[in-house]
C-alpha cells in the first residue's frame, strides 16, 4: 500500500521519461523535458475536454505512465506491445477474459482494471440472501481468470482522456486503505462498467429501501431478514410492529424482484417455519408493479403461471401500482385507479432497473456523438462512436447504434396519416409502427406495445420499452388510447423512440456473447501502428447476438422459461431445467461443485438461519 502511495506521488508530481509506446516506467525510456506537474485530482483540465482528437501528438501518449508494482526489467520486456485496458469485472469483462487465448500476451499486455475483484454470477444473487447458496460458491476471484494471459489493477477508473489514450483509476478508499490514484495509458480502452441502480428520482428510496446488485446487497438482505424475525419474536413486540417487521415489500415485478420475493417465501416457509410457528400468519411478502403482471417481458402465459403459482404460495401481488415515495419502513404507493396509501415494511429491496454508469457520462462529454441516454453507443463491432476504434465498449454500459427513425419523420408521418386528416390516431401509429419495423427493426417491441395497448393488455411491453420494470421512461405512455398526433407530436415521439434506443436488453447474456466477441476480434484483428487502433480482420462479421432464451426461478422448486422456437416452459420440470442451467452455466468448474453441493446442502439440511 505505501509503495501504491509513493508511487501514485510519483505519477501526480509528473511525466519522468518517455518511451515509444505507452509504457510502466522504465529505466530506458528518455528523459522527457519538463513538464509542468499535474495534480491526481481534479485529473484533466477542461480544455484537454475539448480539443479535437486527432490534433494531438502521439508523443502524448507515453506522458504518464501508471503506478507499477512490476520490476523495471519486467515492465520493458512488454514495451513493444500495444496495451490493451479492460474496465470492470463483471460479465462481459470476464467472459472476454475466459475466451482470450494464453498467447494472447505475446501480441497484446492486456490489463483489467476494476474496483471489484471478483466475478459475481448475478443470476444466483436472489439465492445467495436467503443461504440456499453460499456467496463464494457465486464468486470467481479475477485474478483465477487473468492469469497467464494479462495483469489485474484493483481500482475504479474516475476519468479516461481519450485524446492522450490514458484514464486515472483509484484504488477504492472503500476497500478499507487509503485511496491510491494513479494513470494509465492505453492503446486500445474496452470498457464494461455496467450499470448502477436506479430510482427513477422516486424520493426516499436511496435511504430507506435496499438496492439488490451486489453480493453486499444480498447478505444485507439476508441478515435483515434475520434481524426482523429476531425482533418480532421478543416477548412484548406490539402486535402492529410485530406486522411491520414481518412485511418484506419488493419493489419491481421484473425476474429480479420475482426471485427475490420467491426465495424469501421459500426461506420462510421451507427453514424459518419450524423455528417461529407464531410469526407465520403475520408474514406478508408482497410485490409492486406498475404493469398488470409480473415478468411482462415474458411470454404472456409465463406471467399468468408465476401470478397463479405466487396466489397458491400466498405471495401478494400489488399491480397496476406506482411507488411514490418511500419513509421510513413505510412505501407510498399509487395505483392507476384509486388513492395513494402507505404500506409498512420491515425491509423494501427496490429492483426497478438499471441507469446509466456514471463513467459513461463522463466520456459522453467527450463525444458530441455519444448522446444516448442510457449507455455508451458502439457501431455493431462495439467500437465506441467517435473514438476512432481505440476505445470499445460491452455489456450493460453500452448500446449498438441503430438507424434512426426520426430521419425519416416526415415521410412515416405521410405513410401513417392513412385518412389524411393531418393527425395520426393510435391505430394508425401501430400500423405504420410494425411496417417501418422492417426498416427500423427497434420500432417493432414499440408497436408490439401499442397492439398490446389496444388489446387492453395493460402494456405488455412497456417493461421492454422502458427498459426498467416500472416502464418510468417508456415513450408509449404518453399515448392515450383516444390521442391523435399532430406531425409536430408525432416527430417528438420518434425522438423520444430513437434516444432510448437499446438495441439489445441488459443482461448477462448479452454481456457474455458480446465478453466473447471482442476476445474473437482482439485474438484474430491486429493493431494499426499508424492510426493507433484496433483494426478487427477483414473477415471478421459484426457482432450478433443469439437469444437462447428467459428463464426465472418462481419458488417451491418451480420455474419458467421462455425459449425461442420452443415457447413458454413453467412447473417443476422447468424448475429442475433451471437448476440444471444455473450450475452448468458457471464460469469455472470450482463454481460448478460448489454450486451443486449448495443445491444438495440446502435440501439435505435446509438453509443456515443464523445471522453471521
Ligand atoms: C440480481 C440480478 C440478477 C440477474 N439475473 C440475470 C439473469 O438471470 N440473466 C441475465 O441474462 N441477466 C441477469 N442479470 C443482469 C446481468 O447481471 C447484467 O446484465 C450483467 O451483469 C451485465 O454485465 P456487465 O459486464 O455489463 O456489467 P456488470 O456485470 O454489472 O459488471 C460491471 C463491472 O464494472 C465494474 N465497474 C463499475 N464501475 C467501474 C469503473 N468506473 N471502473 C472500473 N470498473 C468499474 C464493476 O465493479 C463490475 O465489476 C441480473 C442482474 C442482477 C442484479
Amino acid at each position: 500500500m505505501q509503495a501504491l502511495a509513493a508511487k501514485n506521488a510519483q505519477a501526480a508530481a509528473g511525466p519522468p521519461r518517455q518511451c515509444a509506446v505507452p509504457a510502466r516506467t522504465g529505466s530506458r525510456c528518455s528523459r522527457r523535458p519538463a513538464q509542468p506537474a499535474r495534480k491526481a485530482q481534479p485529473i484533466f483540465a477542461s480544455a484537454d475536454k475539448v480539443s479535437p482528437l486527432k490534433a494531438q501528438a502521439v508523443d502524448d501518449i507515453a506522458v504518464y505512465t501508471e503506478v507499477s508494482t512490476q520490476s523495471v526489467a519486467d515492465a520493458q520486456v512488454k514495451l513493444d506491445k500495444p496495451r490493451v485496458v479492460v474496465l470492470g469485472s463483471g460479465w462481459a469483462s470476464a467472459c472476454f477474459f475466459k475466451a482470450l487465448p494464453k498467447d494472447i500476451k505475446e501480441k497484446y499486455e492486456v490489463v483489467m482494471v476494476s474496483p471489484r475483484n471478483y466475478f459475481l454470477y448475478t443470476p444466483l444473487l436472489p439465492a445467495v440472501a436467503v443461504g440456499t447458496m453460499e456467496e463464494r460458491s457465486i464468486v470467481e476471484p479475477v485474478r483465477n481468470l487473468v492469469l497467464g494471459k494479462g495483469d489485474y489493477y484493483e481500482a475504479v477508473c474516475k476519468a479516461i482522456d481519450p485524446v492522450r489514450k490514458e484514464l486515472v483509476a483509484c484504488f477504492p478508499k472503500d476497500a478499507g486503505l487509503d485511496e491510491a490514484c494513479f494513470k494509465i495509458a492505453y492503446d486500445i480502452l474496452i470498457i464494461g462498467v455496467g450499470s448502477v441502480n436506479n430510482t427513477f428520482g422516486v424520493k426516499g428510496v436511496a435511504e430507506y429501501c435496499q438496492f439488490f446488485k451486489s453480493i453486499e446487497d444480498a447478505n444485507t438482505l439476508r441478515k435483515r431478514i434475520s434481524e426482523c424475525f429476531e425482533r418480532a419474536a421478543l416477548p412484548y413486540t406490539p402486535e402492529e410492529e410485530r406486522k411491520k417487521l414481518l412485511s418484506f415489500v419488493i419493489c419491481g415485478g421484473g425476474p429480479t424482484g420475482v426471485e427475490v420475493a420467491a426465495e424469501i417465501h421459500d426461506f420462510v416457509f421451507n427453514d424459518l417455519k419450524a423455528h417461529y410457528p407464531e410469526l407465520l400468519k403475520d408474514v406478508r411478502i408482497r410485490v409492486i408493479e406498475l404493469m398488470d403482471y409480473v415478468l411482462s417481458t415474458y411470454d404472456r402465459k409465463i406471467g399468468e403461471f408465476t401470478h397463479k403459482q405466487f396466489e397458491r404460495a400466498g405471495i401478494e401481488l400489488v399491480l397496476n401500482t406506482r411507488v411514490a415515495s418511500v419513509r421510513d419502513g413505510y412505501v407510498s404507493v399509487v395505483p392507476k385507479s384509486g388513492e395513494e396509501f402507505e404500506i409498512p415494511f420491515g425491509s423494501c429491496v427496490w429492483a426497478t432497473g438499471i441507469a446509466m454508469n456514471p463513467l459513461i457520462k463522463e466520456l459522453q462529454q467527450q463525444f458530441p456523438e455519444q448522446t444516448h441516454f442510457r449507455s455508451a453507443l458502439t457501431d455493431e463491432f462495439l467500437r465506441v462512436k467517435g473514438s476512432d476504434g481505440s476505445i470499445w465498449a460491452f455489456g450493460d454500459a453500452s448500446t449498438i447504434e441503430q438507424p434512426r427513425a426520426l430521419q425519416r419523420a416526415d415521410e412515416l408521418f405521410e405513410q401513417a396519416d392513412t385518412n389524411k386528416d393531418g393527425l395520426v390516431g393510435l391505430k394508425e401509429l401501430q400500423a405504420l409502427l410494425t411496417e417501418a419495423s422492417k426498416e427500423f427493426s427497434h420500432l417493432e417491441e414499440h408497436a408490439r406495445f401499442l397492439e398490446a395497448k389496444n388489446k387492453r393488455f395493460g402494456g405488455l411491453l412497456q417493461r421492454a420499452l422502458a427498459g426498467n420494470s416500472n416502464g418510468a421512461e417508456s415513450p408509449m405512455q404518453t399515448v392515450e388510447e383516444t390521442d391523435e398526433l399532430t406531425k409536430e407530436q408525432f416527430k417528438a415521439l420518434l425522438e423520444k423512440i430513437d434516444s432510448g434506443l437499446r438495441a439489445l436488453p441488459a443482461t448477462a447474456q448479452v454481456a457474455k456473447q458480446q465478453g466473447e466477441y471482442l476476445a474473437e476480434v482482439l485474438k484474430r484483428g491486429s493493431f494499426d501502428q499508424q492510426a493507433k487502433v484496433l483494426q478487427p480482420n477483414e473477415k471478421q462479421a459484426p457482432f450478433k447476438y443469439n437469444h437462447k432464451g428467459s428463464l426465472a426461478y418462481v419458488g417451491g422448486d418451480q420455474a419458467v422459461m421462455d425459449i425461442p422456437k420452443v415457447g413458454p416452459i413453467f412447473g417443476t420440470g422447468a424448475g429442475i431445467m433451471w437448476k440444471g442451467y444455473e450450475t452448468f452455466a458457471q464460469i469455472s468448474l470450482r463454481n460448478q461443485l460448489l454450486v451443486i453441493s449448495d443445491w444438495v446442502r440446502t435440501k439435505l439440511f435446509g438453509r443456515d438461519i443464523s445471522r453471521v
